[in-house]
């Protein structure tokens, strides 16, 4: 079992990448998830993360949006609102110029466009 620890959330001093068949829902960015999931390893604990919202890459880019180098952000702005979804930006996100996504969206490039094509 990979634990790593994540020292800006506060109460949860480890946390273990399982693996999760039921959706839960990311302490990080506040979206759903499921697969492969960073969990607090307090049982009473009830937090989640996204294997990428736990290890974020500081800096990525995307290939639906030339020329762009998206940053991570922790602290949520009011009223943005994800380019790929359309959905309100809760919690993490990456944000180049006006443009916001939320964090499931910058996967690896080898998954990216499965990720935009599927639904
Ligand atoms: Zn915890
Ligand atoms: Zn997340
Ligand atoms: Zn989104």
């Amino acid at each position: 079992m990979k634990i790593m620890e994540i020292n800006q959330f506060i109460h949860c001093y480890k946390l273990e990448l399982s693996y999760f068949k039921m959706p839960y829902q990311c302490d990080g960015c506040k979206e759903l998830g499921f697969g492969s999931c960073y969990q607090c390893n307090n049982k009473k604990c009830d937090f989640h993360l996204h294997e990428n919202c736990g290890v974020p890459k500081p800096i990525t880019t995307h290939s639906f949006f030339k020329n762009s180098n998206f940053k991570f952000k922790k602290k949520r702005k009011r009223g943005k609102t994800c380019k790929a979804c359309g959905k309100d930006v809760q919690g993490f996100m990456y944000k180049f110029k006006e443009t916001y996504l939320h964090p499931c969206w910058l996967k690896l490039p080898s998954t990216l466009n499965g990720n935009f094509n599927r639904g």
